[in-house]
């Protein structure tokens, strides 16, 4: 067995364990599609390295060498849309099939011109360098900016610029005069062994795209109320924390509000009207809430919203104005003339304390609403922690 013999073997099993792979993780993913169509790529790419080998042990060497070309082609071309579909760029597969249809031409014209010159060469490899090109620029133009992607964009256009140093290379050195001849020349090696690194780099930089997608996912996920599709107690309390990282200085507000005799709408209505309540309720402080304020239903009717860089005397009309439009409004799957309440605690954000205890303030003040007869805004004004024992 000759080095090439051996690359290709392993690019074959390199390439259909990522199709494998990709597979696995597309019933994961969000991008499903997208990432099909990359497994199958790997897939289809695969057949390429089986068709060079029969092109070097068996005589059906012009129908082998097409095809192995018309596999690569093909194969990239699938990762290429399905790169496309990760980065919600658009693509029209009319004109990827009228892309593949032309260069499988192209190649069946060049295929009798001697190998090893220029004019072959870059024939051969032009369609596949713009593709990886083209890989790049679905990747730049996408709205996603995290490393990997810059890393990934990178490394298609390395992988672009790859196949056209194997082309100048091919001229350079020699790629055989005839498809037979292919397999014993050291271009051959040096070939196929970069295409497994590239197949391998490119494989697992999509795979590390995809992965840290997964996680972001499920980190929202594990982050969000399913009923009002706000943020739980967990992921109000985290994006608390990096809002106040963000806003460090300055004043903020931090409001809580509980809808008022909940439990006998629940009794009155059943759970499934009261579930709707939650929901309008919950719909009404995302509009109300101003820009970059965070929002979260801390618990069964219990909400929070946090102001940063408002100041309390801002917060509390804010916090009536809600007060009121709830008060007021009508709720899809209750009768007409059903009308929910809320009480509001305001407590101005101290960042010398901690998040408990700021909460802690919000929380006491709303306890001081419900006491006043609901359905009315009540605020701390002194020290946090001082507040806290007077409420108490
Ligand atoms: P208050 O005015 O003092 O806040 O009285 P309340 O009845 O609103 O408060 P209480 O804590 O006594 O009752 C809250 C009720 O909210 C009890 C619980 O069954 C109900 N609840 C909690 N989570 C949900 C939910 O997801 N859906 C529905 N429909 N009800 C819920
Ligand atoms: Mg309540
Ligand atoms: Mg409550």
């Amino acid at each position: 067995m000759n080095g090439t013999n051996f690359f290709l073997g392993m690019n074959f099993l390199i390439a259909l364990s990522f199709c494998v792979v990709f597979l696995v993780v597309s019933t994961r993913s969000r991008s499903k599609s997208a990432v099909r169509w990359i497994a199958a790529g790997f897939a289809v790419a695969s057949f390429s390295t089986l068709c060079e080998l029969a092109v070097a042990h068996t005589d059906w060497v012009r129908f082998s060498a097409i095809a192995a070309f018309v596999s690569v082609l093909g194969g990239l071309q699938l990762l290429r849309i399905g790169i496309a579909r990760l980065y919600e760029d658009r693509i029209s597969l009319p004109d990827q099939v009228m892309f593949f249809l032309f260069w499988v031409i192209v190649d069946l014209l060049i295929y009798d011109l001697p190998r090893g010159t220029l004019l072959h060469s870059f024939a051969y490899q032009t369609p596949f360098a713009i593709l990886g090109f083209n890989g790049a620029r679905s990747v730049m133009r996408s709205k996603r900016r995290l490393p990997v992607d810059y890393a990934l964009c990178l490394l298609l256009t390395f992988t672009g610029l790859h196949f056209l140093g194997k082309a100048w290379l091919a001229a350079a050195v020699g790629a055989g005069t005839t498809a037979k001849d292919y397999i014993h020349t050291n271009y051959a090696v040096i070939s196929q062994s970069a295409t497994g690194i590239m197949v391998v780099t490119v494989g697992l930089m999509l795979l590390a795209v995809l992965v840290l997608e997964i996680m972001a996912d499920e980190r929202s996920k594990s982050e969000t109320d399913l009923l009002s599709a706000l943020l739980n107690r967990r992921g109000f309390e985290q994006q608390l924390v990096r809002c106040i990282g963000r806003h460090h200085q300055g004043s903020h507000t931090l409001i809580m509000c509980d809808l008022d005799h909940f439990k006998s709408i629940n009794d009155t209505y059943g759970h499934y009207c009261g579930d709707r309540v939650i929901e309008a309720f919950g719909q009404l402080l995302t509009e109300q809430a101003p820009k970059g304020a965070v929002v979260g239903r801390l618990g069964g009717e219990e909400f929070g919203l946090f102001l940063p860089r408002m100041s309390l005397e801002a917060a509390i009309p804010l916090a009536n104005a809600i007060r009121t439009m709830m008060a007021t409004l009508a709720v899809p799957g209750l009768p007409r003339e059903f009308r929910a309440n809320a009480s509001f605690g305001v407590a101005p954000w101290n960042d010398r304390s901690t998040l408990q205890q700021n909460m802690q303030q919000a929380d006491a003040a709303l306890y001081e609403a419900k006491k006043a007869g609901r359905n009315c805004v009540r605020w701390v004004v002194r020290e946090p922690i001082e507040a806290s024992v007077a409420a108490q």
